[in-house]
């Protein structure tokens, strides 16, 4: 939570439980459950930054949608425009909350620290412009997806196929 500032109970990547929240699927011992962590997409096309009426949100020519906080101005229909729900309302701050890709880190050739914090090593970040990047290299042997979209929004986070399940 320190490393954006963010405060409790807002959450800017969730994990959802794809079959049922919490519990697993299948009869024991073949169990089985899959979760789903769900960010900010970094459209190519932003309907948030669209309709931001300050300017507060904006994509960087590297890829990143970010918002500035100090132009926010609340009036939450950046939430709405987003179709993966992955703006928050921060009450506390009367603000708009989201992934921001970690550009502090980014900016400093360091990692998003969703990527050095997975213990699964699961998330992978880079340049998909660059077909010898890790990332490119990662969809060129994976059947990766994009989730649900609307036409043109374009969103920039692929989940590859689920790991092979390990026994216990
Ligand atoms: Fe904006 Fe939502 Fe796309 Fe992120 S996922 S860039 S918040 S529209």
């Amino acid at each position: 939570m320190q490393e954006n500032n963010s405060c409790a109970p807002l959450i800017r990547v969730k994990t959802e439980n794809v079959d049922q929240q919490d519990t697993p699927e299948g009869r024991f011992p073949d169990l089985k459950m899959s979760f789903l962590p769900l960010l900010c997409n970094h459209c190519s096309h932003p309907p948030c930054v669209d309709v931001c009426p300050p300017g507060a949100l904006a994509k960087r020519e590297d890829g990143p949608v970010i918002l500035d906080k100090e132009v926010c101005d609340g009036c939450e229909i950046c939430i709405e425009a987003c179709p993966f729900d992955a703006i928050l309302y921060n009450p506390e701050k009367e603000k708009a909350e989201k992934c921001n890709l970690c550009v502090h880190r980014i900016d400093r050739g360091l990692e998003p620290f969703c990527v050095i914090c997975c213990e699964g090593q699961a998330i992978h970040f880079g340049d998909l412009s660059d077909p010898d990047s890790e990332v490119s290299q990662i969809l060129t042997k994976k059947e990766a997806i994009l989730l649900e979209n609307p036409e043109g929004v374009e969103p920039s986070v692929y989940y590859c196929p689920p790991r092979a399940p390990r026994g216990l």
